[in-house]
């Protein structure tokens, strides 16, 4: 793959920028990267670690000049960020992100963005609980989805070049409307990690009374949750904050299927439980076929990212 764009900016500096940075120098899918973070810190250890070809010290310095802007922030700062650098942005730049929901972050960005500026939303389904400048590494997008947002009135041309950027990234590359994103995404991702949230919580609680047994026999399935429920705090907070509906309408269907578990258990319906755990294992497999996964026992997660 041959370079894409001469210049990107990276706005935000945490996994998935970090990582963006190494997947575009691993390929050469840019001229020059430059980059922005909000704090003094994180931008003294992207200097530090080499991460970005030059770091600014204002958002409107790191997209001056750029033909591509990603913005890699959570997603409720995402407008704020939009408004920051609009007046500076070069005429005929696209302007993309990688919020998990999408709905919201449109609707907060675009007004903010000039005329002539296009925007591609995009999402990389691909993520670790780490957070941080340090976090990122070039594999991490590598035969992961990244779903880009496309409706009527975007230019098919940026669209094309974001989308020649990811697959350079190592992504598979799919188009979607943004509700339906944000609905996909709360039964995948979304209310998966609250319920995972939940349950440590819970555990966290009983701990007290059965003094860390729950954490010296986490392998037996509690572990798997943790890993999801130690996701970056901000980061969460802002996505069910941003996808409140569609959230909300998984997790009633969840708790319905819960009390029909509930009752099944109540009732001594052992057939009912072997068949829902069957279906759901059948998912498992589906998931292994598709590449989304491994099926070794530590589900591949042996090696710390
Ligand atoms: P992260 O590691 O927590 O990094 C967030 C970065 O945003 C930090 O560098 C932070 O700067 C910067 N930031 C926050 N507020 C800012 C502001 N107002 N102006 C400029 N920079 C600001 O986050 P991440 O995991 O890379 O997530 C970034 C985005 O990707 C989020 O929208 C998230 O929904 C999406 N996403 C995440 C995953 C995942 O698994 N993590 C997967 C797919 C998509 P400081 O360090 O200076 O605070």
């Amino acid at each position: 793959m041959s370079q894409v764009y001469d210049r990107v900016a990276l706005i935000g500096l945490g996994l998935i920028a970090s990582s963006m940075f190494w997947a575009i120098k691993r390929a050469g899918l840019a001229g020059e990267v430059t980059g922005f973070a909000r704090s003094q810190t994180t931008r003294d250890t992207a200097r530090k670690i080499g991460l970005c070809d030059r770091i600014c010290d204002t958002a409107a310095e790191a997209v001056k000049d750029a033909d591509l802007v990603v913005l890699c922030v959570p997603v409720g700062v995402m407008g704020d960020v939009a408004a920051e650098i609009g007046g500076s942005l070069k005429p005929g730049a696209t302007v993309s992100d990688v919020g998990s929901v999408k709905r919201q972050v449109i609707d907060a960005v675009s007004p903010h963005l000039p005329e002539g500026v296009h925007f591609v939303p995009a999402h990389p389904i691909a993520g670790t609980e780490h957070s941080g400048p340090e976090s990122g590494f070039a594999e991490l997008f590598d035969n992961r989805w990244c779903l880009l947002i496309v409706d009527e009135e975007t230019d098919l041309d940026a669209v094309q070049k974001v989308s020649d950027l990811w697959k350079g990234m190592g992504a598979d590359v799919e188009q979607m409307d943004a509700d339906h994103h944000d609905l996909v995404l709360a039964v995948t991702s979304h209310t998966p990690h609250l319920i995972a949230y939940t349950m440590v919580g819970v555990a966290d609680d009983l701990r007290r009374v059965s003094e860390s047994e729950v954490i010296k026999y986490s392998a037996s399935g509690f572990r798997d949750f943790t890993r999801i429920a130690a996701s970056d705090p901000t980061m969460w907070r802002d996505v069910f904050l941003s996808n409140k509906d569609a959230t909300l309408e998984i997790l009633g269907r969840f708790t319905e299927e819960l009390f029909a578990l509930q009752r099944a258990i109540r009732q001594g319906d052992g057939e009912h439980l072997h068949d829902y755990f069957t279906r759901t294992r059948e998912i498992r497999r589906g998931i292994i076929e598709a590449g989304q996964d491994t099926d070794a026992p530590d589900f591949g997660r042996g090696k710390a990212h």
